[in-house]
């Protein structure tokens, strides 16, 4: 144990910035046990926050989810600063403003002990540039909580270059005392979770601004093929468009402007109208709720289909993809064929159609383009994240394809008890090109460093209530899965957006991600103290980090 563990364990916590975040981390700390001050510039809102924390903690106790005396907190509205002298621990949470953090920790630095830590929760700045100036910038650590601050189970603690390791454990060992599942990241531009998560709303609007579909659609097929809780155009509609897309800028423009996180001009016109979302009465939706997905009326399944051979990474012979969603469909009779196309650029375990069609699965071209390179009719199908339990599924077909051909790839999955979404011929469809993203920016911050295998899907999974870890999904796909996707779509559009991290490809030749660890990244990133665990936000007041009816991020 470390000095400042030893130090916060015992000390009094200070909180400044009485606001949504700084509230919700006082409740934590204090329901924790700690004593807690709290201070805000503005007369009165510290007051008001020891008030409503009082009042939220008497409703869970109410509601059996809680069991400490709400009177019994120790919690104290104090004037600020000086007041603060004492705390082990001085968490800030005030606007997100360099210079007015950067100002508020010059001071408290002359205020507490010389072995007190100073924390930040902030969603954006870099904790080494929150700690140039001070006399002892090792004592200062990013401390990301997300909104709901009682609900949501991740911390992110994030280290600047000066950062004290010893202050970023005790921090750690702070969070994951709080019941915090703790997740290590640089100080990196989005941290762990506001970096990777940018494709979740970026390739939704791509295929928005493609006309493929309505977003409706797109909404439904994210939760309903890919298992997201929440269709990327509802949660953006939630978060807010002025929130949502400043972060995005943000990120972009800390990257230098990488095209991969490009922000998006249908974004930047909601922006620009003041259309936010819910708060504003509308956004992408009008203010009364999206209105219902379209999936195609009902076509008869056909009799009997073919299934090819597929092949995995390394060349062996695999389940075709398709398979699970055959085995789901009812009255269709499946003969094995003998076709091995991929050398023309088909994919495995392709089905024939009995009009001659081909359905294939997603590996990122075109149905048209595959349907150039072999000379029949493609209906390319989107990936799914689970076959056994989806409920949706999208479908393209290739120029010219005939309408029955089209109809039967849709009477077949109709027939596996699935809302079949037909869009325009995307590469990449929907899931496919959205998750394959999500890897290769994940394959990207653990190349960098940024944090730990472990953490990046833990952060994903706990901090936007993803189904799936980013890594762990793509361990599921292959790597060479994945790679084949994003260089299609690279190759399609060249325009940088879908440049593959350079791990990616090197976890793909090597084959390496199927059974043994993803190559670790250069630099050092340390393991989690904490085990995460799935979280299920129950509260609200959204913000940009968690894609669920109950809450958002920042
Ligand atoms: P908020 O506007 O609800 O609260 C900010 C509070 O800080 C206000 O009460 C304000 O009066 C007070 N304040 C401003 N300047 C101050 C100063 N110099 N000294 C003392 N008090 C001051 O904001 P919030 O949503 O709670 O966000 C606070 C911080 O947390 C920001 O850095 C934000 O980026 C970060 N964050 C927010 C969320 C979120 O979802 N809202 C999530 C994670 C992190």
């Amino acid at each position: 144990m470390s000095l400042y563990t030893v130090v916060i364990m015992t000390e009094s916590i200070g909180v400044v910035g009485a606001g949504t975040m700084g509230a919700g981390i006082a409740q934590v700390a204090a329901v924790a046990g700690h004593r807690v001050l709290i201070a805000d510039a503005v007369p009165g809102a510290a007051d008001r926050a020891v008030a409503g924390i009082r009042e939220r903690v008497k409703a869970q106790v109410a509601k059996g989810r809680l069991s400490v005396d709400p009177d019994a907190l120790n919690l104290t509205a104090v004037d600020f600063a000086d007041a603060l002298a004492g705390c082990g621990v001085v968490i800030e949470a005030v606007i997100e403003d360099l210079a007015v953090k950067r100002a508020l920790f010059a001071e408290l630095e002359t205020v507490v002990a010389g072995d007190a830590i100073l924390a930040s929760n902030t969603s954006s700045l870099s904790p080494t540039a929150l700690a140039a100036g001070l006399d002892r910038p090792g004592r200062l650590v990013g401390l990301h909580f997300f909104n709901p601050v009682p609900a949501m189970k991740l911390v992110e603690v994030i280290s600047g270059l000066a950062t004290d390791p010893k202050v970023a454990d005790a921090a750690a060992e702070l969070a994951a005392a709080w019941g915090k599942s703790v997740v290590r990241s640089t100080a990196t531009p989005g941290f762990i979770v506001n970096r990777i998560a940018r494709p979740y709303y970026a390739e939704a609007w791509r295929i928005h601004e493609e006309r493929a579909t309505v977003p409706q659609n797109i909404d439904a097929v994210l939760t309903g093929a890919g298992g997201f809780r929440m269709g990327p155009f509802a949660l953006m509609d939630l978060i807010g468009h002025d929130v949502n897309e400043a972060v995005t800028r943000s990120v972009w423009s800390a990257f230098g402007h990488d095209p991969r996180f490009a922000p998006s001009l249908a974004q930047r016109a909601l922006v620009e109208a003041g259309w936010y979302g819910r708060k504003s009465g509308r956004g992408v939706y009008p203010g009364d709720g999206a209105p219902a997905a379209v999936p195609e009326p009902p076509s008869p399944a056909p009799h009997f289909v073919t299934e090819h051979p597929a092949f995995g990474d390394a060349g062996e012979p695999v389940p075709s993809p398709l398979r699970p969603l055959l085995d789901r469909a009812a009255g269709v009779a499946v003969g094995p064929g003998q076709r091995d196309d991929t050398a023309v650029g088909l994919p495995g375990g392709l089905v024939e159609l009995p009009s001659g069609a081909l359905l294939v699965i997603s590996e990122g071209a075109t149905a048209t383009a595959l349907s150039a390179a072999f000379g029949r009719p493609v209906i390319v199908a989107d990936r799914v994240l689970d076959a056994a339990t989806a409920t949706a599924i999208a479908v393209a077909a290739s120029d010219g394809c005939p309408g029955h051909g089209l109809a039967e790839a849709t009477g077949l999955l109709q027939a596996a008890g699935l809302d079949v979404y037909v869009i325009e011929d995307t590469p990449g469809l929907i899931v496919t090109r959205t998750v394959a993203m999500l890897g290769n920016l994940a394959f990207d911050a653990l190349a960098c460093g940024v944090a730990s295998e472990p953490d990046i899907d833990s952060a994903m999974r706990l901090g936007v209530n993803y189904p799936l870890g980013p890594l762990a999904w793509a361990r599921q796909w292959g790597a060479g899965t994945v790679l084949r996707v994003l260089d299609s779509l690279e190759n399609w559009y060249r325009d940088g957006h879908y440049r593959a991290s350079p791990l990616l490809r090197r976890a793909a030749l090597s084959h390496r991600i199927h059974a043994d660890p993803i190559p670790s990244s250069p630099t050092e990133s340390s393991p989690t103290e904490s085990s995460p665990t799935e979280s299920s936000p129950t509260e609200s007041s959204p913000t940009e980090s968690s894609p669920t009816e109950s809450s958002r991020v920042s």
